[in-house]
């Protein structure tokens, strides 16, 4: 958009072309429009033509031809009415110009400004992105817009078809990104809505930017072979027109080629040369008859057809029994023709064939008439379809977009029920979507399937026609494996969805048996102990750990291990300042702890480990060391009292130990002594302590009670030999009835 300086003379001349475009749109509605209606739409375009006045397109024309472009295919290619022509006009004042929806509202009531706001959302969200997820994401917006006025989505692929035609302007990053576009989101929601001419257009016109040559080639060739192929059909339908007039019936022979589009996809994917592709058009029949006659009429070409030419048995297509779920009728069938090339024929009626182009919209024109309920149900059954898909849980969006697409591509195939009630599928599902499809509870439960009351398995693809019987068990549970073979997002979402909710089941288990070992070994069951394991067994996530240990798959034992295996890799890092987890060395220590005895004394000062104040020890004495998860190694003696507990309920965290021969160093011990109190006995004693042996006193106290008196005495020894010689000396000393050793706290 830019604004040009023109003369009041190119001004007036503007002036009047809008005037006349805007003719021109009111022609096409003219049957149509009540006078409410006419004025409406003169108010429309009057408030757009207004609020886009000093605007222009990229071309350089004023912008309102642009509306009031969208409005004619919205009539003309869609078959729409009067209120899509006035969400046309106004689809982009909102937007772009100070026209509020208020303003909307207030003249041309909710119904338009609801179509308005639908259309406003869907380009502030969709035309300003750029990256692929993001756009995915907005496609999925659009679509659910759907569900609230399929109007919205026709109006903006009209918008589409407009900016499309009118590329050449654009720049060309523009082009290409605008192109691309088109092709992965719009035609193939034009095709799924059965639009099918807006959709060959924009293949057409994609292709035309995006692969110029090749479309420029393909487009020359299909213009030379023109007159040959009038020729051909003319030839080839003589006896069957004949026929026909003889009959009485109207009807019109077309021979329509195959999109550029499709022609250039046949040549790239198959490598078949363009004289070569045998199905560059197809001819169609199409017959003038009442509703009522529609079908037997049908049936009676394709009698008359395949009178003169033999059908190729694999290739009749019955679309008039079983419509397509865009709506889609017709009765195809591929005949030989006398100079050897197959053909295929499309017989239908005109009303078929005005489905088949302008799609839902005209189908909605003759829905009244028509009283047929399968077309709505058809499109029914697909709105419902992309309904479930955009409301699936997990519901990523490129997921969606992959999704949609399969659904989209695939031929549909049709089946029955045990009791004769139609299930439309996408080709290539199989027997357990078929389960879903009737219902989440079905497919969950079902071990089997009867297809044409034979007996197959879950994964069994079905083909048009079957007619399947499901069978269930309430002992059934979705499997993981079953994602392999489904291809229905409905499915897909339901074992998903079944298969989470038994992993979350598991590793509740699982979390409770971890907390309960943690509660064992005294550990406390907090998020950073927990991520420690999770860690270690290199686990995305808590719930991976506990699902994991719910099934076995860790063991609850193997834990134990790694609790210990930490403290001593910290005992480890404690003594050597090396902090490398898992350095070798600190694998060696490790395994030496587990494996050998602890040699107590041999350079063991260096390590970090403590006498464990409940019993102790002093070198000599009978030891063992046992882990610790804070304060590292402990040693303590064989006949501390603890020593049975700790055996039993920890017996992964002791670790052999024994003494080796001492350095000199002192060991405090505690002695009681019990006598008969007399004269000079503590003195006595307190210098065979002393003097004689070099043995430091750290505490001494003495109680006398009638008599008897009783000492404790804490002293430094070196070990049980030293202590036990003292011990020796202090008996001889005269009154004293006992000496024993005696843990001191
Ligand atoms: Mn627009």
């Amino acid at each position: 958009m830019s604004t040009i300086q023109l003369s009041p003379e190119e001004l007036e001349a503007e002036r009047k072309e809008i005037l006349r475009r805007y003719k021109h749109l009111l022609k096409l509605l003219a049957d149509k429009l009540s006078k409410e209606d006419r004025v409406n739409l003169r108010k429309a375009f009057e408030l757009a033509a207004e609020a886009h006045k000093d605007m222009r397109r990229k071309s350089g024309e004023p912008y309102i031809y642009h509306p009031i472009a969208v409005a004619e295919i919205a009539i003309a290619e869609m078959g729409l009415g009067v209120t899509s022509a006035i969400g046309a006009l106004l689809h982009d004042t909102v937007e772009d110009t100070y026209v509020t929806l208020d303003d909307i509202q207030k003249n041309f009531g909710p119904k338009v400004a609801r179509i308005i706001d639908g259309l406003t959302k869907i380009s502030t969200v969709f035309d300003q992105t750029t990256n692929a997820s993001e756009q995915a994401e907005n496609f999925r917006k659009v679509i659910l817009t759907l569900s609230d006025d399929v109007r919205v989505i026709l109006l903006k692929l009209a918008d589409r078809l407009h900016n499309m035609r009118t590329l050449e302007s654009m720049k060309r990053e523009k082009q290409l990104k605008i192109a691309s576009e088109t092709l992965y989101l719009y035609s193939p929601l034009a095709h799924r809505l059965g639009l099918y001419n807006i959709k060959t257009e924009l293949e057409d016109l994609s292709l035309k930017f995006i692969e110029t040559e090749a479309y420029n080639e393909i487009q020359q060739k299909l213009k030379s072979s023109e007159e040959a192929r009038k020729r051909f059909i003319s030839r080839f339908s003589y006896p069957i027109r004949t026929a026909l007039a003889e009959q009485g019936v109207k009807f019109e022979v077309k021979g329509r080629p195959k999109s550029v589009f499709s022609i250039y996809h046949k040549i790239v994917n198959k490598g078949i040369p363009f004289e070569e592709i045998y199905d560059i058009f197809a001819i169609r029949i199409i017959l003038d008859v009442p509703l009522e006659r529609e079908k037997s009429e049908c049936w009676n070409v394709y009698s008359i057809i395949t009178d003169f030419y033999t059908p190729s048995p694999d290739r009749l297509r019955d679309w008039i029994s079983t419509p397509r779920t865009n709506g889609y009728e017709s009765l195809h069938t591929t005949v030989m023709s006398p100079t050897g090339k197959w053909v295929e024929v499309q017989i239908r009626s005109k009303r078929m064939d005005e489905i088949a182009e302008k799609g839902v919209a005209a189908h909605w024109k003759y829905k009244e008439a028509s009283g047929n309920s399968n077309h709505d149900n058809a499109i029914e059954a697909w709105l419902g379809r992309v309904r479930e898909m955009l409301e699936s849980p997990d519901g990523n969006a490129h997921e969606f977009i992959d999704n949609f697409k399969l659904n989209l591509f695939s031929e549909e195939i049709f089946l029955f029920t045990p009791k004769g009630k139609l299930v439309n599928l996408p080709a290539g599902a199989t027997a357990l979507d078929f389960a879903f499809e009737i219902h989440s509870q079905v497919g969950a439960r079902c071990i089997g399937a009867k297809v044409n009351t034979k007996l197959v398995p879950l994964s069994y693809k079905l083909k048009s026609g079957d007619q399947v019987e499901i069978i269930t068990s309430v002992k059934q549970k979705p499997k993981e494996d079953w994602l392999s073979f489904v291809i229905t997002s409905k499915a897909k979402s339901h074992i998903k969805k079944s298969l989470q909710e038994e992993k979350k089941r598991i590793a509740k288990d699982g979390k409770e048996a971890l907390e309960r070992r943690f509660k064992n070994s005294k550990i406390v069951f907090s998020e950073e102990n927990i991520d420690k394991i999770i860690k270690h067994f290199k686990m995305p996530s808590a719930l991976e750990l506990f699902y994991n240990l719910g099934i076995g798959k860790i063991e609850i034992k193997s834990i134990s291990a790694i609790l210990e295996h930490k403290t001593a890799v910290n005992i480890y890092e404690k003594a050597t300042g090396k902090n490398e987890m898992l350095g070798k060395d600190a694998h060696k220590f490790i395994k030496k702890l587990k494996e050998d005895t602890l040699l107590i004394g041999d350079n063991m000062d260096k390590f970090d480990y403590s006498l464990a104040k409940c019993c102790n020890p002093i070198p000599g004495d009978e030891v063992f060391g046992f882990i610790t998860i804070s304060e590292g190694l402990k040693i303590h003696k064989t006949t501390c009292s603890n020593a049975v507990n700790l055996f039993s309920s920890y017996a992964y965290r002791v670790v052999k130990a024994r003494w080796v021969s001492q350095q000199q160093i002192a060991f405090l011990a505690g002695i009681n002594i019990t006598g008969i109190d007399g004269v000079g006995l503590v003195n006595n004693i307190t210098q065979i302590i002393s003097s004689e042996l070099n043995v430091n006193m750290r505490s001494i106290s003495f109680d006398s009670t009638d008599g008897i008196f009783e000492g404790n005495i804490t002293v430094y020894v070196h070990d049980t030999e030293h202590l036990k010689s003292l011990i020796d000396k202090l008996v001889r000393v005269e009154g004293v009835l006992k000496v024993s050793r005696v843990d001191y706290h």
